[in-house]
């Protein structure tokens, strides 16, 4: 950066700012500070900035003010901190950037970086600045792609038939080159200081806090989780999803959970920096509770869910997004049967919001509860019912943050551990280590319990049905095979088909004579509370999934209705290659074989313009009702043009002398060194 102007240092003292907290910043400093809390109200015009990407015409009116020895704030379109260690500084969000015309007055001579709590351009509209003096910017992992690849995301949002009316209409106009992705439960170190990037979504999905210890006092910079004691700045930023609370939900959530770190001191992005933080986070929560009361009688918001016990040593937690379940065993240990998000709120209004890279993301939950009600002490192991991230989104964090052990029916460890690898509905874009694997049949025993896992197909090909006896019932573990039906149908069971998540025509009857055959008493499904298992109920919808074979024979044309109902049965793999410009990599061409004969396949591999494949026609010759599979060397041109960093490829496919065209294809992402 350019050395700023040597200057007086503020001759505030931590003693004047006290006496000034709560009450509003010291009044000298602050001149005409904004009563409302809406940015750039005490602006005054300056002259127009040479052109750059972005240019600044104003700047605030107001001066830095001292908080306390080493932390200061600018009040800009958002408050910017200024953490200074010595001649260094460390700026939490950036404004117009105005600040570093400042920060010579008080001795600081280098910014070493600026953390963006969130994506608005309040926080960040003066970057372009920032990047020309390189100083690096650190922004929240999932809002990451509203920073570098803001253009791209103008270049997709709907305007038009708009029902997703979340405010990322409050994105920069320009990309931002991002130095550092700053990830949720992480730590980010400077110096002396260390803080907790604390995942807190409500004023945007993908906001974060930074907690940390300054100048004597725990310090959260939340954004605009919270404007002032009790106070948001905006509502509207507040929803994401037509008509729902959901950002409210989030926001409540996110105001509790951050509670419990026990911060001293708010530093907000608008608002006055305030120490009663555990009467203003309840005001808050309740002025919120009080209005979704009002406007959505019966919704009920994440924070209020709770686990509840369906035998002593069987808790489930069925309001989350998915089921999930904790077998608790005396000596304290838990094996989890998924865990996901805290409710469905983290998982519906997170669909829209993430790049294409992205997973869903995870906010911690539920656990404390379980250590303080049900005596857990560890979560020893964590299994998935099936691959879908709703029922795993959590695994990660449970293996970083208690060791947990990921088991696994043995047709998911793939799936888990190299996502990438298929297109399959629901897959978490992260990689999942699996330290155990069980085959269809296959009992074990973990603590004092006795487990048996059996494949259960349908839902998707890659789930299990795990049965265990529990305090003398018989618990059938089911994931998302089975689920009761909505009021009004003439049956009591439903099943459901999602072609995306590899679906044969016998899929769902597999699974239902094999949860027969167990004869549960309880069924612990993957949504829905549990129920008592009724063997007449499952034998009519083994009936019904019995004739749905017949409905698919009907209408679908080849009379090996599996072509019609799988989308996968010829298929890239990778799925989604990734790849560095001028390198060459493997593309298999994986094919499954539903005829009662041999089948016998050519194929070519369609490329972007200079890319090489080898061979040029490959072919291959699968066995009756088996799987086969004939690889491709893919070259990508050194010098490949950096805006194209994703691209699609294809497959043209002969089989058995029928020209079935690009019936598979796939994604490459090019990195660049
Ligand atoms: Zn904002
Ligand atoms: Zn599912
Ligand atoms: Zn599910």
């Amino acid at each position: 950066m350019k050395k700023p102007k040597p200057a007086k240092r503020s001759a505030l003292s931590r003693r004047d700012f006290f006496k000034s907290a709560g009450a509003g910043l010291v009044a000298s400093e602050l001149v005409a500070a904004p009563a409302n809390g809406l940015p750039g109200a005490s602006a005054t015009p300056i002259v127009p900035a040479a052109k750059s990407a972005s240019p600044v015409r104003f700047k605030p009116g107001s001066g830095l003010t001292q908080i306390s020895p080493n932390l200061y704030v600018l009040r800009d379109s958002c408050n910017v901190y200024v953490l200074k260690d010595g001649d260094h500084a460390l700026l939490i969000d950036f404004g117009s950037g105005h600040v570093l015309n400042l920060l010579g007055q008080i001795g600081v001579t280098k910014v070493d970086a600026i953390l963006h709590t969130h994506h608005h351009r309040d926080q960040c509209q003066g970057d372009a600045r920032a990047v020309a003096e390189r100083i690096p910017l650190h922004v929240p992992a999932h809002e990451r792609h509203l920073f570098e690849d803001a253009e791209n995301f103008w270049r997709n949002r709907h305007v038009f038939h708009l029902y997703h009316v979340a405010n990322d209409f409050f994105t920069i106009t320009h990309n931002l080159p991002v130095a550092g992705v700053l990830h949720d439960y992480e730590t980010f170190h400077w110096g002396p200081h260390e803080f907790l990037i604390y995942p807190t979504p409500g004023h945007t999905i993908g906001s974060i806090s930074l907690v940390g210890v300054v100048d004597g006092r725990k310090t959260a910079f939340t954004g605009d989780l919270i404007h002032s004691p009790g106070k948001v700045i905006t509502l509207h930023d507040l929803q994401y999803e037509y008509m729902s609370t959901d950002g409210v939900d989030f926001a409540t959530f996110s105001l509790q959970r951050l509670r419990e770190l026990g911060p001293q001191f708010i530093c907000p992005s608008h608002g006055e920096p305030f120490a009663s933080v555990d009467a203003g986070f309840t005001d808050l929560i309740s002025r919120m509770r009080e209005w979704v009361r009002a406007y959505a009688p019966g919704t009920t918001l994440t924070l209020d869910n709770h686990p509840f016990a369906v035998t002593p040593h069987l808790v489930a937690s069925y309001q989350t997004t998915s089921c999930f379940y904790a077998v608790i065993s005396d000596s304290g240990k838990a094996l989890f049967v998924d865990y996901g998000s805290a409710s469905h709120n983290f998982i519906d209004s997170s669909l829209k919001s993430l790049s294409v890279h992205d997973r869903l993301r995870f906010i911690a939950h539920t656990v404390p509860e379980l250590q303080a009600r049900y005596g857990l002490k560890s979560v020893d192991v964590a299994m998935p019912s099936h691959m879908h991230d709703d029922h795993l989104n959590g695994f990660p964090y449970l293996a970083r943050h208690y060791g947990t052990k990921v088991w696994c029916y043995d047709n998911m460890v793939d799936i888990l551990q190299n996502p990438r690898g298929n297109n399959l509905g629901c897959t978490l874009a992260e990689v999942i280590k699996v330290d155990r694997s069980f085959h269809h049949g296959e009992k074990f025993k973990w603590e004092e319990f006795e487990f048996e896992v059996c494949h259960s197909p349908g839902h998707t090909e890659f789930q299990m049905a795990m049965f265990a006896e529990i305090d003398g019932a018989r618990i059938a573990f089911t994931g998302d095979a089975v689920h009761p039906a909505d009021g009004g149908a003439p049956y009591q069971l439903r099943h459901n088909v999602i072609f995306r998540n590899w679906v044969e025509s016998d899929s769902h009857v597999r699974a239902v004579r094999s949860l027969l055959e167990h004869e549960p008493n309880i069924i612990a499904p993957g949504h829905t509370k549990p129920y008592v298992a009724n063997k007449a109920d499952l034998e009519d919808l083994k009936r019904r999934v019995e004739q749905e074979g017949q409905y698919f024979q009907d209408v679908i044309a080849d009379p090996d209705t599996n072509f019609g109902l799988n989308p996968s049965w010829a298929r890239l793999y990778p799925y989604q290659l990734a790849a560095k410009a001028g390198s060459t990599s493997t593309l298999e061409l994986r094919v499954r074989n539903y005829r009662s004969k041999p089948m016998h396949l050519e194929a070519g591999l369609v490329l972007p313009e200079g890319w090489k494949a080898s061979p040029d026609v490959a072919t291959l010759d699968v066995p009756a009702n088996s799987d086969g599979k004939t690889g491709f060397t893919v070259t990508i041109p050194d010098g490949w043009d950096p805006a194209r960093p994703r691209v699609a490829v294809a497959a043209d496919i002969v089989a058995d002398e029928q020209y079935l065209g690009q019936v598979a294809e796939g994604v490459v992402d090019i990195e660049f060194t």
